[in-house]
């Protein structure tokens, strides 16, 4: 890739970044911020991870995920007949965050990245690649496959002392390909996949129009002062995120506000020779706990209490300092806002060990589990906390800082 100017869309620095061959990477001089990363095999690379992970996908919904024996009776599970024992149990909207999350998200991603990279190898102009390339970039953050993963070892472990289970061949494929995509979304360079396809189109040289250029907040393409949306991946474009702070405590408290519910309410229900018992997230908890198995309470507590949590926190904190002329640096606010995208996602394990248990169990009379309010409260929360962290607009820290440095140089 030649060299070029870029801005950066975490900090908005404008800065020059040197011509980078295959297997080289770029990443901005004072946020840190990825830029850009040039991969070995140019189009193939990206094309053959892809295709590797969507017929592991196939392959993760075809077979048995887990089988179960308890006292001589047998039940077995499916990634899709999980999904159906939810809707059957009356939990349809967490019927649809699984299968969007762990499913339907990262197909959709997996046949944009096939879709781009076959066009830009072959140089053919398909309909809608700006489109495609958009869509891959928003749908980045909602892939969980690897999240529902943990969540079906952390259910192993969970049932490891009541009964004997057995791993199918889907569980395995479920393994690959959480794996596989993992290395998809890191050899998917938004940057580079952007520069290419402004290759193929024609369209002009980014370092024509650095003054005063709009940064796109989806793909970091900067576009003319004037422009209303941007010209590689057709977002609207603006100055920053309008109302952004607005939204995001919005989309907090909503957050804040579920979080009760999930905790007080039970999450699951198991019924046990016509006895039922409901169970907290801290119930279960302290449950798992008292009989010895120490890790998976640590990381059930960890994802569903604590994560939760510290993302509030740190939400507020950033939202406080994009407001007032804080004089620490925005380069930590930046990392702490890094922090809370990262560790989101992750606070669903919970949600989806209940998921994995009430499709597993149910056998009537001898040992049923079904799903409690809480667990779609806290998707809620999950869900909401990691809308309010994407609609922050990082740039307003450092304009809160530039805005206290100009203010302490005129005293
Ligand atoms: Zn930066
Ligand atoms: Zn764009």
């Amino acid at each position: 890739m030649p060299a070029h100017e870029l801005r950066c869309a975490q900090c908005d620095l404008l800065q020059n970044m040197d011509e980078l061959h295959a297997g080289q990477g770029a990443s901005c001089v004072r946020c840190g911020h990825h830029l850009c990363s040039v991969p070995l095999h140019p189009f193939d690379t990206p094309l053959a991870y892809a295709l590797t992970t969507l017929i592991l996908l196939i392959l993760s919904c075809a077979f048995p995920l887990l089988n179960l024996h308890i006292a001589g009776v047998e039940s077995q599970m499916t990634f899709l007949s999980s999904a159906k024992s939810l809707v059957d149990a009356d939990f349809g909207i967490v019927a649809n965050v699984l299968l969007s999350c762990v499913l339907l998200t990262p197909a959709l991603f997996l046949c944009a990245v096939i879709y781009l990279s076959l066009a830009l190898k072959w140089s053919m102009h398909w309909p809608g690649l700006r489109s495609v390339l958009r869509l891959a970039i928003r749908l980045e953050p909602w892939m969980m496959a690897d999240v529902f993963v943990i969540g079906i070892l952390v259910s192993l472990i969970k049932l490891a002392a009541l009964a004997q289970i057995g791993l199918g061949l889907s569980f395995w494929a479920m393994l690959l390909f959480s794996l596989s995509l993992i290395k998809t979304v890191t050899v998917f360079d938004v940057h580079w996949f952007g520069f290419q396809l402004d290759h193929l189109e024609g369209l002009p040289a980014q370092q024509l129009r650095m003054n005063g250029a709009k940064a796109c907040t989806v793909c970091g393409f900067f576009n003319g002062q004037q422009a209303l949306k941007c010209e590689r991946c057709h977002a609207r474009l603006y100055e920053r995120r309008p109302h952004s702070l607005a939204m995001t405590w919005a989309l907090l408290i909503t957050a804040m506000l579920l979080y009760l519910p999930a905790n007080l309410y039970p999450m699951m229900i198991t019924e046990s020779l016509g006895e039922r018992t409901p169970s907290t997230i801290l119930e279960g908890v302290l449950l798992l706990w008292r009989i010895g198995s120490y890790p998976v309470a640590t990381i059930i507590f960890v994802a569903s209490v604590v994560v939760p949590l510290v993302k509030f926190i740190s939400i507020v904190v950033l939202c406080i300092a994009a407001q007032s002329k804080s004089k620490k640096s925005a380069l930590h606010y930046t990392r702490l806002y890094r922090i809370t995208e990262l560790i989101g996602r992750w606070s669903m394990v919970d949600v989806f060990v209940v998921v994995i248990l009430v499709a597993l169990i149910h056998m009537g009379k001898l040992m049923s589990v079904f799903p409690g309010v809480a667990a779609v409260s806290f998707a809620g929360v999950v869900v909401f906390t990691m809308l309010s962290a994407l609609s922050f607009d990082v740039r307003l820290i450092w304009d809160a800082q530039s805005r206290a440095e100009s203010e302490s140089r005129k005293l």
